[in-house]
């Protein structure tokens, strides 16, 4: 490695544990934003006026994040060394605003206990309240790990973060379940997803902000209980860290797009690099969105319903089509074969020069003996009762790769990838079952027989003329009795 990219990868190094650095702030401030807004709610549903105090909270939160980002940009990008007071100095200006936010805490718990009957959401407010002193106690520990850093001394990068983790995980834990207002269609609220962070406090605050709005979630901590997860079940929506301890997010990405195209699987990944050439790189990828850390709920909620609703559309219009093929490709009465599809299937199969598993077949043009009988006797609607039993055994009777449609009103046509002794002796079974076969009708026992005429394909060259063949011999079998198939030289008689 040359000198110029050895400090080019440890800048890189250093820029990584910065955005860890911010993250691990960022994530409890924002944290107390969330709370904030959570008691807000829950005193407006309790009529209960909210106060200044519930303001200075707020203020001094602002103050916190914009004062720590300023302090950030200066001291994190900029080189030059800073003096003790300095640094003193910044400790001081940053702790500040979390005094306040630590200090009206405490008044705002003293004043809900007395003021507020005791109900249930009295106690969550209170455990809310006392959630935002921890996270700020939380917030306290990152500046020192942010000034230490940027003192240039060294730190427990992960130490210092899973302990914070964990509370922030308790903290959520004891939430409770507070109504909100956001509706979503029910389907939509059916979705799974799947969140793959390894900062525990960001999974519970995206678990969080989602069941607001009815969503559930999976979690996952690493990419491998990630690839186990989608290998359990596939979820309909991925939000996926960059940065991940076992497999990076983009690597993670590229596994989960070798086995579920964009469209089946979207993954909406979530990083606190907020630079284009990542976020390229992860649309590249198959990544349908980004969302840049701290999450902005109303975003978050956004791009997760909008990702979500777009599968659900595309799921639909996918049934739509098949729906539309089916409709267009089947019989409605019988639900076999409709009579383009048979008519298709033998015109393709005459093409000898492109198939080249090209065989010989058989064509069967069927129809019901004395069907209108049927009609009179039982009706319409018996009469369609044995038009489906017939349709029905005839599917039964003739597999792949031989195929039977319904071409008119009882009239049938099989096309039988056999020679002509074995189309025969299939054809002597098939009388046989025909005869045998019942229909029972309004309690009446209904036996029909039917008339066939065969031609083979071996006779002519085009669908026209061998239909024609087999209508003339089909005209043929009813001339002569009915309950028979005539051949080219032969004939096949069904029981008298
Ligand atoms: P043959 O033995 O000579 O074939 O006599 P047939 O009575 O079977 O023949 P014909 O062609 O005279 O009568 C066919 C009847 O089928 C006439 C028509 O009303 C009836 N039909 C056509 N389509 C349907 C249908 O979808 N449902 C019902 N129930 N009857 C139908
Ligand atoms: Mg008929
Ligand atoms: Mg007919």
């Amino acid at each position: 490695m040359n000198n110029s990219s050895s400090k080019n990868s440890s800048k890189v190094a250093r820029d990584i544990i910065l955005s860890q650095i911010k993250q691990d702030f960022v994530t409890p401030a924002n944290a107390i934003f969330d709370y904030i807004d959570i008691v807000e709610k829950a005193l407006i549903k309790l009529d209960f006026p909210s106060g200044d105090e519930l303001d200075q909270v707020k203020s001094s939160c602002t103050k916190l994040i914009n004062q720590y980002d300023e302090a950030f940009n200066i001291y994190a990008k900029g080189t030059a060394k800073k003096t003790q007071d300095e640094y003193a100095e910044l400790r001081h200006n940053l702790r500040t605003p979390l005094n306040a936010i630590i200090g009206y805490g405490e008044i705002l718990i003293e004043d809900f206990e007395e003021d507020i009957p005791e109900s249930r959401t009295r106690r969550i407010i209170i455990n809310d309240l006392k959630h935002i002193i921890d996270l700020a106690r939380d917030t306290e520990k990152a500046i020192e790990v942010f000034v230490d850093f940027i003192k240039g001394e060294s730190i427990e990068l992960e130490e210092s973060s899973s302990s914070q983790l964990e509370t922030a995980q308790a903290l959520f834990k004891s939430l409770g379940d507070i109504e909100y207002s956001i509706s979503l269609s029910d389907e939509l609220k059916e979705s799974d997803i799947l969140i793959v962070d390894d900062n525990k406090t960001n999974c519970e605050v995206l678990e969080r902000r989602l069941s607001m709005s009815g969503l559930t979630c999976r979690t996952s901590y690493d990419g491998k209980s990630a690839l186990d997860e989608v290998e359990k079940q596939t979820p309909d929506l991925i939000l996926l860290d960059v940065i991940l301890p076992d497999i990076n997010g983009l690597e993670l990405l590229k596994k989960f797009r070798s086995k579920h195209a964009a469209e089946s699987l979207p993954v909406i990944m979530v990083s606190a690099f907020d630079d284009v050439e990542s976020i390229a790189k992860c649309i590249q990828l198959g990544a349908q969105d980004y969302l840049p850390k701290p999450i902005n709920g109303t975003v978050l909620l956004a791009k997760v319903v909008s990702t979500l609703e777009r599968k659900l559309l595309r799921e639909r219009e996918k049934e739509l089509v098949n729906e539309l093929h089916i409709q267009a490709t089947t019989d409605q009465l019988t639900g076999i074969a409709n009579r383009r599809v048979i008519f298709e299937t033998l015109e393709n199969s005459l093409i000898r020069e492109k198939r080249k598993d090209y065989q010989p077949f058989a064509v069967v043009v069927f129809d019901i003996d004395f069907f209108k009988k049927v009609n009179d006797t039982y009706g319409h609607s018996g009469g369609d009762e044995v038009l489906k039993s017939f349709a029905n055994l005839l599917d039964e009777e003739i597999s792949q790769p031989n195929q039977v449609g319904r071409i008119g009103g009882e009239e049938f046509l099989a096309i039988l990838y056999k020679s002509e002794d074995d189309t025969s002796i299939f054809l002597k079974g098939l009388i046989s079952k025909i005869q045998k076969n019942v229909v029972n009708y309004e309690g009446t026992n209904i036996h029909i027989t039917a008339s066939g005429g065969v031609a083979f394909s071996e006779e002519s060259e085009t669908s026209s003329d061998l239909i024609n063949k087999a209508d003339k011999r089909l005209y043929k079998a009813k001339k002569s009795g009915r309950n028979r198939f005539i051949l080219v030289n032969s004939e096949i008689n069904g029981e008298k």
